[in-house]
């Protein structure tokens, strides 16, 4: 490990953060954290319990009133704060995110970006938080309307942006006035402390953020979803275990938003900028070496270009070099670990035993680390299980198709609708398409839909809620109205 990994790896604090202490776990358990490009460990960092969780808990809820109370422009500016401190530490966090989830520099560092400008975006939304005075239609009554935060959330992230997937749903809590407890990824648990780190310089209080990495996540939060005093959570994961916790929220009505899986259709017209196309498809499916709920996961391509486009594309995924992403020049990290690893596999197998054809990759490599070959496949069958499976790795499945109609079907044959892609140059064709695709955001001649100031979710089983843009905040806001008779009338 060089020089510099090691600062990185000792800076960055390795305990719970609860009611503003870092803190060995309860059991003095710790849990280990791996390096996804050589399998070794990088760190132990401590394990919550339980009992570290309910603390966790307490902390945030001892601290809403005061931090309901706070002025908007004090969130504001802890955000805005945060937002600089993040980029200055730009090349600190790269690194950590690169050790931790194996992501190439150069994507981390685009992350590390992106994730400040969700505390900026929100930083501003915080001091725009309004309400409304109006009369009852027969005159009697004024309705004053004000928003209040919701109250303490839970907030829990996954593995494969590990540092803007904390902030997405960190800042709107903290310009809404919300307390949370944090419970990261088990694999990359590092960036969120860091965070944690990062808005405690920047002037939050103690309390308002707890950060709880546990390898007991069900242990640690079904009880505090039931336990009543928990009035939100905000998930990001698999549509599967999204069910759980919708199952476990409903017995203590607790609000929820939802950003789970995808199953993203691609589509490329016969009229499409080719060129264009290609680069929206390297975008699209190799962000993150593919690990990520927008993903690029069914391409159909009509039948006239498909041949051209399959070929342009396996050359430029057989051009990427594969290898650690702390190394200078490489396009694409490993997958997350073995599992991972194992289902890109088996998807390709089975794709190519249904009839696919292999146009560049396919193959494990041998060695350490989680790596995996971008991959193309062509001509693949309706039935192959990557058609219904999120393939979360550098695997591209190219299917042709004939007519709109036909596309639009096969596309909206999922239980998924996190995005959908489509590729023309018809304008027409581009807005009847968008419209009719059975998805909560469409990319129209572009790879990348995320953007902090647009809405980002899904539809149908892919969540439920938003965030970013101007409607990221009310995800963490209640509407309270206050009935005042007024002229004389006490209706
Ligand atoms: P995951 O297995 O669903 O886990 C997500 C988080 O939930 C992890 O922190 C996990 O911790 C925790 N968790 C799992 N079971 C739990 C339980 N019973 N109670 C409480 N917490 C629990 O998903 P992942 O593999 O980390 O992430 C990949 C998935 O996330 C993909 O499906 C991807 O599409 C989706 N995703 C969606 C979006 C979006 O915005 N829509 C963005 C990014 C990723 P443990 O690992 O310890 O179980």
């Amino acid at each position: 490990m060089s020089t510099t990994e090691t600062t990185v790896l000792t800076d960055v604090p390795q305990q719970l953060f609860i009611a503003g202490q870092w803190q060995d776990a309860e059991s003095g358990r710790t849990l280990a954290v791996d390096n996804p490009a050589t399998g070794e460990i990088l760190c132990e960092i401590a394990d919550a319990s339980p009992a570290d969780g309910r603390l966790a808990l307490d902390a945030a809820v001892a601290a809403q009133p005061g931090w309901a109370a706070t002025a908007p422009r004090e969130r504001s500016e802890i955000l805005r704060r945060a937002y600089e401190i993040i980029l200055d530490r730009t090349e600190e966090l790269a690194l950590l995110m690169t050790l931790e989830m194996g992501k190439p520099l150069a994507e981390a560092r685009g992350e590390v970006r992106y994730a400040a400008e969700f505390f900026r975006w929100f930083s501003e939304e915080a001091v725009r938080i309004d309400g409304g005075l109006s009369t009852t239609p027969d005159g009697a009554n004024r309705i004053l309307v004000m928003r209040q935060p919701v109250g303490p959330c839970m907030l829990i992230t996954p593995w494969n942006f590990p540092l803007a997937m904390g902030t997405r749903k960190i800042g709107p809590a903290v310009a809404a006035g919300c307390t949370m407890v944090l419970k990261p990824a088990p694999q990359t648990p590092l960036s969120s402390l860091a965070l944690a780190g990062i808005l405690t310089e920047a002037g939050l209080p103690p309390g308002v953020l707890n950060v709880v990495p546990t390898s007991d996540a069900a242990g640690v939060v079904e009880p505090l979803l039931r336990g009543g005093q928990i009035r939100k959570l905000s998930f990001t994961g698999s549509t599967q275990v999204g069910r759980i916790l919708l199952a476990q929220c409903a017995d203590t009505v607790v609000r929820t938003s939802m950003e789970l899986g995808g199953n993203a259709p691609f589509i490329v017209f016969e009229d499409a900028d080719l060129d264009a196309a290609l680069d929206g498809a390297m975008v699209a499916k190799m962000r993150n070496m593919g690990e990520a709920c927008t993903a690029a996961n069914r391409m159909f391509v009509h039948r006239s270009v498909a041949g051209e486009f399959a070929g342009r594309l396996a050359e430029r995924m057989g051009a990427l070099s594969v290898g650690p992403g702390t190394e200078p020049g490489t396009d694409v990290g490993p997958l997350i670990d073995a599992t991972g690893r194992g289902k890109a596999d088996a998807l390709v197998h089975d794709a190519v035993r249904r009839g696919a054809k292999v146009l560049v990759g396919g193959e494990t490599p041998d060695g350490p680390g989680h790596f995996y070959p971008p991959t193309v496949l062509t001509d693949v069958r309706a039935d192959s299980e990557l058609m219904r499976t999120e393939i979360f790795g550098p695997v591209a499945a190219i299917i042709p198709f004939d007519d709109e109609d036909e596309v639009l079907a096969a596309a909206n044959d999922t239980e998924w609708g996190l995005v959908g892609y489509l590729f023309t140059r018809d304008l027409d064709r581009a807005l009847r398409v968008g419209e009719r695709l059975e998805t909560g955001m469409v990319g129209v001649n572009t790879g990348l839909v995320s953007n902090p100031a647009a809405p980002f979710g899904g539809v149908k089983q892919s969540g439920l809620g938003r965030e970013g843009g101007r409607v990221g905040i009310e995800e963490f806001l209640e509407y309270k109205y206050l009935a005042i008779p007024y002229g004389g009338s006490r209706g």
